[in-house]
Parts: C-alpha cells; sequence; structure tokens
C-alpha cells in the first residue's frame, strides 16, 4: 500500500497521470524483459523534467522512501526492478525515465549531440543518420534500451572494438544526486581537467549514485560500405588469432562477434535455415563486420586467408540481414526454446582473450556437470562471452564454479551488463575489501539515506573469502 501523503505529494511533483498506483499499470515495470526478477514498487512515477526528477528525489528522501530508476528495463540483472519482496525494509518507487526524451540538433563539427537520459539507442542512432552521421554503440536491444541505461551499466555491444564502450561516448552529463542537487555539464567538452569528470564517476554506477537526466553524446562518421561475413574456425584458439590478425590488417574491422557450434543450431533451427557454415564442435563461428568510405571487401577476405574458404560474405543489406540474424537473433531462440519454463540463466564475462579457450572448457565443463545446455556467444574482441544456461538444475554451483575459474583468470564477473542484484554474492571475486569499502563511502558521501537502488551493486561482507561459495546466493 502506498503511503498516501507520498503518493500525493509526488502526483503535485509531476501531475496526477505520470503516478501509476494500479497494479495493471505497475506490472510492466516490475518485472524485468527476462521474467526473471520481480517486486513490487508503491508507485510508478514519471517525471517529464530534470527539476521534476528533483523533486521526486527530494519527496523520497524526506520520507524514506527507496528510488529504483528505470529506462527501457532491458538490463539483464535485476538492478531496474524493485527488489525482490521481503528483501527490502523500506518502500520503493520505480523513477521511469521514459518521458525524458528529445534530442537536440546534431553538432556535425564538434560530431555531438545531447540526449533526454530516456531517449533509445534506436533514437540516437536516426538522430545520428539523419545528419550523415552515426551513433558508436549498437546492441540487439535498441529500440528500447535508453541511453540512461547504457550509461548506467556501461553498456557494450558490437562495435566497441572500433569504438570503446558507452563510458568512451559521454562527453558530457546531467545527473540528480538523492538530495536533488543537479550536477555535471551538457558543454561537451572533449577536454577539461577542472576536478571530478562526472561522465566517468557515473557510467556504470547503476542507479545507485545519482539519477541521469541528460547526456551529452558522441558521434562516428557512417560509413557507406559495410561488409559482413560468417566464418567457422576449428577452435576458439584459431578464431582468437584470426581476431588479432584482422585487427591487424583492417583499419575498417567494426566488430568480431562469436556463437558456439551450440548457438548456431539453436538460432538456425529458430530461423528455419541452418546456417553457411559448420564449425566443428569445439570450434566457432564468427561474425566479423568491417564498415568504411571504401568497399572494405577485398580487404577483408585477403585477411581472412585460408579461412575464406569456410565463410559466407555478403555486402547486399538484405544478405548481411540474413547472416546478422545468427547472431542477433540468438536470445530470442532462447526465450522461444525455454518459454514456459524458467527463463535462462545467463553469465556475461569476460577474460583477457589467451584465456578464452580456457574459460570456453570450464563453462562446457560446469554446464554437462549440472546436466543443462549451454548456449555460449558474445564480443570475440573484448574477450566477453555470454554463457546461457538453459533448464539449470543449480545455477548457484555453475556461478560459483564459472565466476571463481573467471577470476582466476584474470578476468572480470560483468563484461557489459551490469553487477545488479543477480552478481552481487560473487563482487568479492574481482574487487578487494579495501576496493569495495571505497566504493561503499562514495555511495555513503553522495547518497547518505541510501536510498537509491540499494541492493545493487552492495555485496554481502567479503568477509567469505575468495572461492568460497556465498552461503545463501541471491540466485537470478
Ligand atoms: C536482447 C537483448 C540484448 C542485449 N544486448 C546487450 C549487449 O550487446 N550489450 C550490452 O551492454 N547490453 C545488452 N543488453 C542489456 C541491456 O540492454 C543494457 O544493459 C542496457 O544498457 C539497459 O538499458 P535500459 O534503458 O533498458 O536500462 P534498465 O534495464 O531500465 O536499467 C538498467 C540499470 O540502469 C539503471 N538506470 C536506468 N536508467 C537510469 C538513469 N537514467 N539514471 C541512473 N540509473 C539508471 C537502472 O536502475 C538499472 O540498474 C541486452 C538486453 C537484451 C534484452
Amino acid at each position: 500500500v502506498a503511503p498516501p501523503a507520498v503518493v500525493s505529494d509526488l502526483r503535485s511533483a509531476v501531475g496526477d497521470a505520470h503516478v501509476l498506483v494500479d497494479e495493471d499499470a505497475r506490472a510492466g515495470y516490475e518485472t524485468d524483459w527476462s521474467g526473471r526478477y520481480t517486486g513490487r514498487a508503491v508507485a510508478v512515477v514519471r517525471p517529464g523534467t530534470t527539476h521534476e526528477v528533483a523533486e521526486v528525489l527530494r519527496i523520497c528522501r524526506t520520507a524514506g522512501v527507496d528510488v529504483v530508476p528505470q529506462g527501457g528495463n532491458t538490463g539483464l540483472v535485476g538492478g531496474g526492478v524493485p527488489r525482490p519482496e521481503g528483501s527490502t525494509e523500506r518502500p520503493a518507487i520505480v523513477l521511469s525515465t521514459r518521458r525524458l526524451g528529445g534530442v537536440s540538433a546534431a553538432d556535425p563539427d564538434a560530431m555531438q549531440l545531447t540526449a533526454g537520459a530516456g531517449v533509445t539507442i534506436a533514437e540516437w542512432q536516426a538522430a545520428a543518420r539523419a545528419v550523415g552521421l552515426d551513433a558508436p554503440l549498437d546492441f540487439a536491444a535498441r529500440d528500447s534500451a535508453t541511453v540512461g541505461g547504457a550509461i548506467a551499466t556501461n553498456a557494450g555491444g558490437s562495435r566497441v572494438l572500433r569504438f570503446g564502450t558507452m563510458r568512451s561516448q559521454v562527453a558530457g552529463i546531467e545527473a540528480v544526486l538523492a538530495d536533488g542537487r543537479v550536477v555535471g555539464s551538457l558543454a561537451g567538452l572533449p577536454k577539461e581537467t577542472a576536478g571530478l569528470h562526472w561522465p566517468s564517476v557515473l557510467t556504470g554506477s547503476e542507479g545507485t549514485l545519482a539519477v541521469v537526466t541528460a547526456a551529452r553524446l558522441r558521434l562516428v562518421p557512417r560509413f557507406e560500405h559495410v561488409v559482413t561475413a560468417l566464418v567457422a574456425t576449428a577452435s576458439i584458439g584459431e578464431a582468437v588469432d584470426l581476431t588479432g590478425r584482422l585487427r591487424r590488417q583492417l583499419g575498417s574491422l567494426d566488430s568480431v562477434e562469436i556463437i558456439d557450434p551450440a548457438a548456431l543450431a539453436l538460432v538456425g533451427g529458430h530461423l528455419g535455415r541452418a546456417a553457411p557454415v559448420t564449425p566443428p564442435p569445439g570450434g566457432a563461428a564468427l561474425l566479423v563486420e568491417c564498415a568504411g568510405h571504401v568497399d572494405p571487401t577485398s580487404d577483408l577476405v585477403a585477411a581472412l586467408g585460408d579461412i575464406a574458404g569456410d565463410s559466407a560474405v555478403a555486402v547486399d543489406p538484405l544478405q548481411r540481414a540474413h547472416l546478422i540474424a545468427f547472431r542477433d537473433r540468438i536470445t530470442e531462440a532462447m526465450n522461444q526454446a525455454s518459454a514456459g519454463g524458467v527463463p535462462p540463466f545467463k553469465l556475461d564475462v569476460a577474460v583477457p582473450l589467451g584465456a578464452l579457450e580456457e574459460l570456453a572448457a570450464v563453462a562446457r565443463r560446469a554446464a554437462a556437470d549440472d546436466g543443462c545446455r549451454l548456449i555460449a556467444f558474445g564480443h570475440l574482441a573484448e574477450g566477453n562471452l555470454h554463457l546461457n544456461h538453459l533448464g539449470a538444475r543449480d545455477p548457484a554451483t555453475i556461478a560459483a564454479t564459472v565466476l571463481s575459474a573467471v577470476a582466476d583468470l584474470g578476468g572480470t564477473i560483468s563484461a557489459e551488463h551490469g553487477i545488479g542484484i543477480a552478481k552481487t554474492p560473487w563482487l568479492h571475486l574481482v574487487r578487494s575489501s579495501a576496493d569495495l569499502g571505497a566504493q561503499a563511502a562514495v555511495r555513503a558521501a553522495l547518497d547518505p539515506a541510501g536510498i537509491l537502488n540499494p541492493g545493487v551493486l552492495a555485496p554481502r561482507p567479503p568477509a567469505i573469502g575468495r572461492a568460497a561459495t556465498p552461503t545463501a546466493p541471491q540466485v537470478p
């Protein structure tokens, strides 16, 4: 039940129509995209301006109500929906940023534009393309995922190899602290050394330090010529070697995505057509894309060398789309395969490239021990695998095994999806207690009442030692 005084104050701040308290109206904001994470909010509040965001935060801070920021609700680690019932003491609202829209005219000389936090990645791309430029970020959730969510999670996607993660795309930021003060600047100065850099502080903070309301975003050239290749390699080691060669030889290289044979077979079944290449067990298919102002096709074919024999290369947009579907539609294929059952258990990990083959072997063993089906794919150039377990019986054991191995291999337990509530039990594997203590101190300084996204990025005390399995893991 919503505290009546709070709801009435929130209505005064943003207007009656933008405070949703009915169960039906709240439902779409209370459960995440995968259906794995769910909780209850006393209200969903949809401010339309930075001033309204500040008012909402002041009201919640005074009333002792938690605030869960939410953009497109495509996050995969449970950070953008209310915490599970019984796990928090205070009531919470969802602060939806979807009304914080608006894209400024692009500045083609500075190669920047300003976007509200609720602008989607696809809208950012469209605004850039309208002036002959492009957005440097792309991933399959582009039509719903927002600029604010991408900043909060330091999103990656397929073009990181060429342009970097979201962290590299934010030239300026505007955000509201838990007490309603507004910080940052949207000037977009590429060089500024005048104290803390708010885009760096807030990118990856997962809604725990401030609510992002707008950002000054980088744009990149729009290339006229794009070529896509699907290539089979005999092993992951060979895939890593090939990626190194392509990076060294091709200035036009945009992305190198990896798809394991099981994922390729699953998505092929879903699409109703077999992939044009057939990697052997233990091998991989790579989706390679090059883009340039000059047609990069012959350079790509030359760089593929002998491997060009087991590849399909396309420049026609429709044929390219046919190849890209084998990567872009894996998630959809998995959801269909597990429809009506438990959603796939996902791990998003990265290791140094030289350790990727070993990580893949560990993941295969963990899945075999559990008896579940492993579907692996990801962003090869960053050593980033998405390990999806269909029908996992014991996700906690899989996570403990794989994430401990990842840490031992010098990797990270989250490459691009964030920690959310899903991975907090394992944060100590990759962050020392000094590190976690310093982060907690920053958080407490900016939000002393602790109303912003409690439970996210907040591990239990790291006293259980490096390889220990958490006693009561919040298994996603
Ligand atoms: C099919 C599919 C494919 C995906 N592929 C990729 C991929 O390739 N690469 C990748 O990185 N991710 C990927 N994702 C994950 C997801 O799309 C990203 O994490 C995205 O950045 C989330 O944006 P969102 O607007 O949906 O955020 P939400 O899900 O709404 O929120 C995510 C987190 O950000 C916080 N947050 C949201 N908005 C704000 C704000 N304005 N201020 C402060 N905090 C905020 C939330 O509290 C939450 O902790 C994929 C998801 C799906 C469903």
